[in-house]
Protein backbone atom coordinates (compact mmCIF):
# COMPACT_ATOMS: atom_id res chain seq x y z
CA UNK A 1 0.00 0.00 0.00
CA UNK A 2 1.21 3.14 -0.66
CA UNK A 3 -0.20 6.62 0.92
CA UNK A 4 -0.50 9.45 -1.44
CA UNK A 5 -2.28 12.13 -0.27
CA UNK A 6 -3.83 13.37 3.79
CA UNK A 7 -5.78 15.81 4.67
CA UNK A 8 -6.56 17.66 7.47
CA UNK A 9 -9.20 19.80 9.31
CA UNK A 10 -9.60 20.72 12.75
CA UNK A 11 -6.98 17.96 13.92
CA UNK A 12 -4.94 19.29 16.45
CA UNK A 13 -2.93 22.08 15.77
CA UNK A 14 -4.07 21.94 12.00
CA UNK A 15 -7.11 23.88 12.13
CA UNK A 16 -7.31 25.39 8.65
CA UNK A 17 -7.61 22.39 6.18
CA UNK A 18 -4.32 21.06 4.93
CA UNK A 19 -2.97 18.39 2.35
CA UNK A 20 -0.05 16.81 1.95
CA UNK A 21 1.00 14.78 -0.94
CA UNK A 22 3.09 12.09 -0.42
CA UNK A 23 5.56 11.48 -3.08
CA UNK A 24 7.04 7.88 -3.72
CA UNK A 25 10.07 7.59 -1.93
CA UNK A 26 11.77 8.97 1.33
CA UNK A 27 9.55 11.84 2.66
CA UNK A 28 10.99 13.79 5.83
CA UNK A 29 9.23 16.40 7.75
CA UNK A 30 11.09 19.57 9.00
CA UNK A 31 10.01 22.42 11.32
CA UNK A 32 10.75 23.86 14.52
CA UNK A 33 9.93 22.50 17.70
CA UNK A 34 5.91 21.95 18.28
CA UNK A 35 4.94 23.19 14.44
CA UNK A 36 3.32 19.97 14.52
CA UNK A 37 5.45 16.99 12.66
CA UNK A 38 4.42 14.37 15.20
CA UNK A 39 0.80 15.33 14.88
CA UNK A 40 0.84 14.77 11.26
CA UNK A 41 2.06 10.96 12.04
CA UNK A 42 -0.51 10.70 14.99
CA UNK A 43 -3.20 12.32 12.12
CA UNK A 44 -2.20 9.06 10.05
CA UNK A 45 -2.34 6.53 12.93
CA UNK A 46 -5.75 8.08 14.12
CA UNK A 47 -7.25 7.90 10.59
CA UNK A 48 -5.77 4.40 10.36
CA UNK A 49 -8.17 3.44 13.54
CA UNK A 50 -6.17 3.90 16.16
CA UNK A 51 -8.19 3.92 19.32
CA UNK A 52 -5.71 4.63 22.56
CA UNK A 53 -6.21 8.85 23.26
CA UNK A 54 -3.32 8.16 25.02
CA UNK A 55 -0.80 6.83 22.12
CA UNK A 56 -2.00 10.30 20.37
CA UNK A 57 -0.92 12.12 23.72
CA UNK A 58 -4.22 13.20 24.91
CA UNK A 59 -6.39 12.23 27.94
CA UNK A 60 -9.66 11.61 25.53
CA UNK A 61 -10.22 10.92 22.28
CA UNK A 62 -11.84 14.50 21.58
CA UNK A 63 -8.52 15.96 22.43
CA UNK A 64 -7.45 15.35 19.07
CA UNK A 65 -10.26 18.23 18.07
CA UNK A 66 -8.14 21.82 17.57
CA UNK A 67 -9.21 22.57 21.31
CA UNK A 68 -8.60 26.61 20.41
CA UNK A 69 -5.75 29.37 20.94
CA UNK A 70 -6.13 33.34 22.66
CA UNK A 71 -7.23 34.21 19.26
CA UNK A 72 -9.35 30.79 17.60
CA UNK A 73 -12.41 29.66 18.51
CA UNK A 74 -12.03 25.51 19.48
CA UNK A 75 -13.18 23.25 16.61
CA UNK A 76 -16.50 21.11 16.51
CA UNK A 77 -14.78 18.41 14.76
CA UNK A 78 -11.81 17.18 12.95
CA UNK A 79 -11.51 14.96 9.86
CA UNK A 80 -8.82 13.14 8.64
CA UNK A 81 -8.84 11.75 4.90
CA UNK A 82 -6.43 9.30 3.71
CA UNK A 83 -5.62 8.39 0.14
CA UNK A 84 -3.60 5.24 -0.98
CA UNK A 85 -3.23 2.84 -3.39
CA UNK A 86 -3.32 -0.59 -2.54
CA UNK A 87 -0.70 -3.70 -3.37
CA UNK A 88 -3.69 -4.44 -6.29
CA UNK A 89 -4.12 -1.31 -7.59
CA UNK A 90 -6.58 0.60 -6.54
CA UNK A 91 -7.87 3.46 -4.49
CA UNK A 92 -8.66 3.74 -1.20
CA UNK A 93 -9.95 6.53 1.01
CA UNK A 94 -10.22 5.89 4.32
CA UNK A 95 -12.17 9.34 6.20
CA UNK A 96 -12.54 9.42 10.01
CA UNK A 97 -13.89 12.24 11.48
CA UNK A 98 -14.83 12.81 15.16
CA UNK A 99 -17.48 15.15 16.53
CA UNK A 100 -17.88 16.81 20.00
CA UNK A 101 -20.37 14.34 21.78
CA UNK A 102 -20.76 12.24 18.96
CA UNK A 103 -18.20 9.83 18.50
CA UNK A 104 -16.03 8.30 15.60
CA UNK A 105 -17.17 8.13 12.27
CA UNK A 106 -15.45 6.19 9.18
CA UNK A 107 -15.81 6.02 5.76
CA UNK A 108 -14.34 3.97 2.79
CA UNK A 109 -14.56 4.77 -0.35
CA UNK A 110 -17.31 6.77 0.24
CA UNK A 111 -19.25 4.00 2.20
CA UNK A 112 -20.04 4.16 6.05
CA UNK A 113 -17.66 1.76 7.70
CA UNK A 114 -17.17 0.22 11.14
CA UNK A 115 -13.52 1.10 13.31
CA UNK A 116 -13.11 -2.44 12.77
CA UNK A 117 -13.72 -2.82 8.80
CA UNK A 118 -10.81 -0.20 8.97
CA UNK A 119 -8.46 -1.92 10.99
CA UNK A 120 -9.00 -4.88 8.93
CA UNK A 121 -7.54 -3.14 5.53
CA UNK A 122 -4.31 -2.02 6.80
CA UNK A 123 -4.01 -5.27 9.30
CA UNK A 124 -4.50 -7.22 5.74
CA UNK A 125 -1.98 -4.43 4.11
CA UNK A 126 0.94 -5.34 6.30
CA UNK A 127 1.22 -9.27 4.96
CA UNK A 128 2.64 -7.07 1.90
CA UNK A 129 6.18 -6.59 1.91
CA UNK A 130 5.67 -2.57 1.91
CA UNK A 131 3.80 -2.92 4.75
CA UNK A 132 2.91 0.70 6.72
CA UNK A 133 4.73 0.49 9.80
CA UNK A 134 4.56 3.69 11.63
CA UNK A 135 7.28 3.75 14.54
CA UNK A 136 6.94 7.16 17.39
CA UNK A 137 8.86 8.14 19.20
CA UNK A 138 10.07 6.12 22.34
CA UNK A 139 8.64 3.45 20.79
CA UNK A 140 12.19 1.60 20.35
CA UNK A 141 12.42 1.10 23.90
CA UNK A 142 9.21 -0.34 24.32
CA UNK A 143 10.16 -3.09 22.00
CA UNK A 144 12.95 -3.82 23.79
CA UNK A 145 11.03 -3.36 26.85
CA UNK A 146 7.95 -5.29 26.20
CA UNK A 147 7.08 -8.62 28.07
CA UNK A 148 7.30 -11.36 25.63
CA UNK A 149 3.46 -11.59 25.07
CA UNK A 150 3.63 -7.70 23.87
CA UNK A 151 6.83 -8.68 21.94
CA UNK A 152 4.58 -11.35 20.07
CA UNK A 153 1.60 -8.88 19.18
CA UNK A 154 4.54 -6.59 17.49
CA UNK A 155 5.95 -9.53 15.62
CA UNK A 156 2.28 -10.91 14.25
CA UNK A 157 1.59 -7.19 13.13
CA UNK A 158 4.69 -6.96 11.51
CA UNK A 159 4.00 -10.84 9.65
CA UNK A 160 0.74 -9.70 8.83
CA UNK A 161 -1.30 -11.82 10.82
CA UNK A 162 -2.83 -9.84 13.19
CA UNK A 163 -6.46 -9.19 10.93
CA UNK A 164 -6.33 -13.49 11.10
CA UNK A 165 -6.52 -12.63 14.74
CA UNK A 166 -9.68 -10.22 14.44
CA UNK A 167 -11.63 -12.23 12.70
CA UNK A 168 -11.07 -15.47 14.85
CA UNK A 169 -12.59 -13.22 17.71
CA UNK A 170 -15.19 -12.03 15.95
CA UNK A 171 -15.84 -15.71 14.77
CA UNK A 172 -15.95 -17.09 18.15
CA UNK A 173 -18.23 -13.99 19.51
CA UNK A 174 -20.62 -14.87 16.91
P1 LIG B 1 8.91 18.65 18.29
O1 LIG B 1 9.93 19.12 17.29
O2 LIG B 1 9.10 19.30 19.63
O3 LIG B 1 8.75 17.15 18.36
P2 LIG B 1 6.48 18.76 16.70
O4 LIG B 1 6.69 19.49 15.40
O5 LIG B 1 6.44 17.29 16.65
O6 LIG B 1 7.50 19.30 17.80
P3 LIG B 1 3.81 18.53 17.67
O7 LIG B 1 4.04 17.78 18.94
O8 LIG B 1 3.30 17.78 16.48
O9 LIG B 1 5.12 19.34 17.28
O10 LIG B 1 2.81 19.74 17.91
C1 LIG B 1 2.61 20.27 19.17
C2 LIG B 1 1.65 21.44 19.04
O11 LIG B 1 0.34 20.97 18.72
C3 LIG B 1 1.57 22.18 20.35
O12 LIG B 1 1.73 23.54 20.08
C4 LIG B 1 0.18 21.88 20.84
O13 LIG B 1 -0.38 22.95 21.53
C5 LIG B 1 -0.56 21.65 19.53
N1 LIG B 1 -1.77 20.86 19.75
C6 LIG B 1 -1.86 19.56 20.10
N2 LIG B 1 -3.15 19.19 20.25
C7 LIG B 1 -3.88 20.29 19.97
C8 LIG B 1 -5.28 20.57 19.95
N3 LIG B 1 -6.20 19.64 20.23
N4 LIG B 1 -5.66 21.83 19.64
C9 LIG B 1 -4.76 22.78 19.35
N5 LIG B 1 -3.44 22.58 19.35
C10 LIG B 1 -3.00 21.36 19.65
MG1 LIG C 1 7.55 15.76 17.65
Amino acid sequence: MHFRRLKLSGFKSFVEPAELRIEPGLTGVVGPNGCGKSNLLEAIRWVMGESSAKSLRGGGMEDVIFAGTASRPPRAFAEVVLQAGTASGEDLEVVRRIERGAGSAYRVNGRDVRAKDVALIFADAATGAHSPALVSQGRIAAVINAKPAERRAMLEEAAGIAGLHVRRKDAETR
